[in-house]
Formats: structure tokens, sequence, C-alpha cells
């Protein structure tokens, strides 16, 4: 049997359900789940819509067509069962499921960007049954990844919030001595850059977050420095003190992540905006030519960039963000405590 936790209504507690196990076809794998991650964006699901700001939201899970929907999609497990055409996934063995999948066919998806789909998007555990559960059923045995020695609960959560940190960061490329990064927003996702950026862009962040605890999270993890972006007079100190900052990655994305972060830029300076917490931005497009700035846009990451990063992972052990483990059937409670803001890391539910 698979045991599920499900999303039947939006907003009300998941309901537990069994289904027969499936059985993987053609190139299909069956994985076991030990961990999955509960993200942020499991919270919109759950919730039912994601703000796009200015009062336009979308539904979640295609308009609640999905509904029964199982999320969770930073798993985990074991591989219990392969279809009949799977060459390389044997039952046994321990990996980490790349879950945005596309349609295959579309520009992006023909790019290697599946991730960034335009057709029908296949996102596990966001548009097909997710980890939320005993089992899930990975469509293809090329969407596993060998985490050799890494924990497994901190390899899982790098199938999303290590993969957008890293994706992000990526984009910021290699920076110099003199160079700052801001890292703005240290929830999950932004904790996993703060412990990636050293590596990825060669210097450790200045941080700003409204929350003492990930400020502290953050300095524990390698920040140069953590700010209060509310503190009175923030943004004029990190200018004065940076000359500006070369790059700054929001990982917030409220009008008031992006005000501080892209007013903390210099000249030449790039901004990647990876949150989604619905914020809108005026910009002045005079000042954005006159001062060279950049604006990028950043979800999630391609599967070519998780193998990157858990090839990065296995060869140099990355500061882990903290983790608090729960027991899968508190999936409901996990969101709550999500939603409350009150989680430093990531919660993994173990299966
Ligand atoms: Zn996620
Ligand atoms: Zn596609």
């Amino acid at each position: 049997m698979l045991r599920c936790y499900q999303v039947a209504e939006f907003g009300k507690p998941l309901v537990a359900a069994d289904r027969p196990l499936p059985v993987p076809q053609g190139r299909e794998v069956l994985v076991q789940v030990e961990r999955c991650g509960v993200c942020h964006s499991d919270l919109h699901i759950w919730e039912g819509y994601f703000d796009l700001g200015g009062g336009k939201r979308v539904v979640a899970a295609n308009n609640g067509a999905l509904l029964p929907l199982t999320m969770g999609h930073e798993i985990v497990g074991t591989v219990a069962a392969t279809g009949p055409e799977a060459i390389s996934a044997k039952p046994g063995q321990r990996r980490l499921v790349f879950p945005w999948i596309g349609c295959g066919s579309c520009p992006p998806c023909r790019d290697g960007a599946e991730h960034l789909c335009a057709g029908a998007q296949k996102a596990i555990g966001i548009f097909t049954d997710g980890g939320y559960a005993s089992h899930v059923l990975v469509p293809d045995e090329k969407y596993l990844l060998d985490i050799g020695d890494l924990d497994p609960a901190l390899a899982a959560t790098y199938a999303c919030s290590g993969l957008t940190a890293y994706s992000a960061l990526k984009k910021v490329g290699p920076l110099a001595d003199h160079h700052t990064l801001l890292i703005v927003g240290a929830g999950g996702v932004g904790l996993n850059a703060v412990a990636l950026a050293k590596a990825v862009t060669g210097q450790a962040p200045v941080v700003a977050d409204l929350d003492p605890a990930k400020r502290t999270a953050a300095m524990q993890l390698g920040a140069r420095d953590a700010i209060d972006p509310r503190a009175e007079g923030a943004l004029k100190t990190l200018l004065k003190a940076s000359g500006g900052v070369m790059a700054a990655v929001d990982f917030a994305g409220s009008d008031a992540s992006f005000g501080f972060a892209y007013g903390a830029l210099r000249k030449g300076g790039h901004l990647v905006s990876v949150g989604l917490l619905g914020g809108q931005a005026t910009i002045s497009l005079g000042l954005h030519v006159l001062k060279g700035l950049r604006f990028t846009g950043s979800y999630v990451g391609s599967l070519a960039e998780l193998q990157e990063l858990i090839a990065l992972a296995r060869r140099s052990p990355l500061p882990a963000l903290p983790i608090t483990a729960r027991p899968l059937a508190e999936a409901t409670e996990s969101l709550a405590a999500l939603k409350a803001g009150t989680v430093v890391g990531r919660i993994v539910l173990e299966a």
C-alpha cells in the first residue's frame, strides 16, 4: 500500500489516504520515501493560491482540478521497483529526486530547462503526486541523483531550496574580494544560499533579515554580517560600508525586500529576484540605464544544476542549514509552523 497525506481542500488539514502501490512502466521508478522537505511553496499550494502582486492571484493545483494532491518535492528515498526499460536504477539505491519535470517537448524543455516548461508541467508534488507519502512514482530514472554519503535530510533540501539558492548564486557568478554580496531574506532558501555563497561566488554574504533568530543562523552559516533592514538608517549604513553591493539576491520578494536590495546596488550591480511574496515595484528606467544595473528572475533550477550542486556538496561538505525532523504524519502541523514563520531552516518529514 501507498500511504499519502493529501490536500483534499485548500487550507484544510491534509487527509491521510491509502492507495495501491503503482507498478512502474517503461523507465519509471517507484521510490520509497525516506525524507521529504516542507517547502514554502507547499504552503502556497495548501492555501490555494500564489500571489502575483497587485491583487492578481494564481489558484494552485491547476485551479484546484488536481485535488486531491499529494504535495512534497524535496524527496530522498530508496528505489523500490523499476520499469522494464530502466537501466541504471536498481532496487535499494538511495537517491535524490529531481522534481522540476516538464513536458519534454516545449522550447525551454528542449533547452534542458524543464523547470521553466511552457507546456504541460509535471513537477512532482506540484502537478503530480509527491513525497508527503510512503512512495512516489518518478517518470524516468534520469531524474534520480546519487547522493553518496550526504545526510539524506540535508540532501532532500537540495532538490528545491538548495537548487533555488544555487541557481540564483550561479546567475550572480564569481565575485572579487572587493565586491559585496547581499542576501535579503534568510528563510530556508536564503539560509541555503548563505551556506553555498562562498563556494559558488567566492564571497561570504551580508544578510538582511527582520528576524534576529534568522540573522543568528545566517552568521553561524558563515555570513560576513547580518543586518536588520528595518533598523534606522540600515540602507545608508550598508551603502557607506560597501560602496554599494555588486550583487543582491532577494529571497523574500516583497515590495520592501526588493526596495532594499535594489537600493543597495552599486553602479554595474545585479539584482537576482527569487522570492514569491507577491511584491510589486516601480523602477526608474533612466536610473537603471545610467547605473548600468541588471535585474534577473530566477525560479528553482535545472536538472544539470542539481547535478552540479550534488557534485559540489559531495566534493566538499557545505555548511548544513538547521533541520528539524518531524514524522510524515505531522505534515499539517509542519505547514502550520511554516505559516507562523517560526521555522529556522527547514522542516524535513521522515517517512
Ligand atoms: Zn520548494
Ligand atoms: Zn515543456
